[in-house]
């Protein structure tokens, strides 16, 4: 291996974001290394990965999972090193000999590992756009502070930063970037498809099933982040990840329906330009252009045929069908624990209504019914306050659930 392959801790390996990422790292052998691997409790997946990439490390979420799977690498002779827990994670991000850390983790259970690689100063790659809002200001206090290099994978805020002009980019991160630096920029245009239901009525949203709503029209990814797509969360959450990743006041972040998904986020600018990212839906771009910036590798993606596209729409987000955006525009104005407390009962109201327990509308309705019975606190400077804040919001809207539901 040369010396200058960078060593990739990559958490979330099984998901989808994962898969992506393996792809574009497999294209590239010379110039990445896959140096661990985790995942939740999928051991056979993980097997099949540890003989393809022979990792140092593989950490699952649970002790069992593990014994499992490393009785398993030992009958195949493979010598990689199993860990597992929280313990586990922090090892293999805090490990010296790593250069860079994936985070794809869905949820919160990203949080301590994201925000361990940034306090390590690590180049991160942030896909779990959870992480970020649940610790805002932390965490990107703490990437300024370690001299961590932030890359957003989020494919509009991958757009964003890309659409940012390059005297703020060639140096920084993303988190240096946007404001007060009279780079002339104005607004941030965050496009969203829209999701399966973008014309749908609040009765047809009503008999929503979970298969229909993790069938996403233009991506291909996990379960929880699909129906966050379908209910228009995700937009919510990635707002807040751009207040945060560019240090914009939201009333400069217009959120855009773009039904194509050909345009992944527009900046625009005081002499009137507007830039935009283009390309097909397809998360190895975002992924390739986060692992080799400033330089640009090849990431697979079939380039895009304008001529195919012909036409492209753009329309007002719906806040009286969509009622998730426009909760999370009052968690940013509330500010404090709000965003955190949205953000753990969106994932409880996400997990039950994936197990039938609720409905499509009820996700919604529960967010806005455990923002208004939690504390919502200020005081969110450290990982402790803001795990307390997740763990309280988390009991009230199981308990919502099984008092209502
Ligand atoms: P996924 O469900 O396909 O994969 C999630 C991964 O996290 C799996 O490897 C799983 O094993 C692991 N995991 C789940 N729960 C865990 C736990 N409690 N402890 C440890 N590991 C756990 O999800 P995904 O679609 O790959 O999304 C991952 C993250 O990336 C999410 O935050 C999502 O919002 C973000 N993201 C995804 C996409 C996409 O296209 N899929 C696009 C943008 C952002
Ligand atoms: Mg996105």
């Amino acid at each position: 291996m040369p010396a200058d392959t960078i060593n990739i801790t990559l958490l979330g390996a099984t998901g989808s974001i994962g898969s992506s990422t393996l792809d574009v790292v497999a294209r590239h052998p010379a110039l990445y290394q896959i140096y661990a691997l985790t995942a939740n409790t999928n051991t056979t997946k993980m097997l099949a990965l540890c003989e393809r990439w022979q990792p140092r490390f593989v950490v699952m979420k649970d002790n069992d999972c593990a014994i499992q799977l490393a009785e398993s690498l030992q009958a195949k002779n493979l010598s990689t090193q199993v860990l597992s827990g929280e313990a586990g994670l922090l090892q293999v991000v805090e490990d010296e000999a790593v250069d860079c850390v994936v985070a794809a983790i869905v949820g919160a259970a990203g949080l301590v590992p994201t925000l361990a690689a940034a306090r390590e100063g690590k180049r991160v790659l942030l896909a779990n756009k959870e992480a970020l809002v649940m610790s805002g200001k932390l965490f990107i206090d703490t990437v300024r502070e370690n001299n961590a290099i932030l890359m957003p994978v989020d494919s509009e805020h991958n757009a964003i930063f890309q659409c940012m002009p390059n005297c703020l980019t060639e140096q920084h991160s993303s988190v240096k970037m946007a404001n007060g630096t009279g780079a002339g920029i104005e607004r941030i245009l965050l496009t969203a498809s829209g999701g399966p239901f973008r014309t749908w009525s609040v009765e047809q949203l009503h008999d929503v099933t979970p298969e229909q709503a993790v069938n996403h029209p233009n991506w291909d990814m996990g379960r929880k982040i699909s129906v966050d797509s379908a209910t228009l969360m995700n937009k919510g959450l990635e707002l807040i990840e751009a207040y945060w990743l560019f240090d914009m006041a939201i009333s400069n972040i217009d959120v855009v329906i773009h039904p194509q998904s050909v345009i992944h986020s527009m900046v625009t600018y005081n002499d009137g330009s507007v830039l935009a990212q283009m390309g097909n839906p397809d998360m190895r771009t975002p992924i390739a252009h986060a692992l080799a910036w400033p330089e640009r590798i090849a990431s697979g993606v079939e380039p895009l045929n304008i001529f195919d596209v012909a036409k492209l729409d753009f329309e007002k987000p719906d806040l009286q069908r969509f009622p998730c955006l426009r909760l999370c525009y009052e968690a940013i104005e509330t500010g404090g624990s709000a965003s955190i407390v949205l953000n753990a009962a969106n994932e409880v109201a996400v997990a039950a209504f994936l197990d039938g327990k609720i409905g499509f509308n009820d996700i919604a309705a529960l967010i806005e019914q455990t923002l208004e019975r939690a504390e919502i606190t200020q005081d969110i400077g450290s990982l402790e306050s803001i795990l307390q804040a997740d763990a309280m919001a988390r009991t009230i809207s199981s308990e919502t659930i099984l008092a209502k539901y």
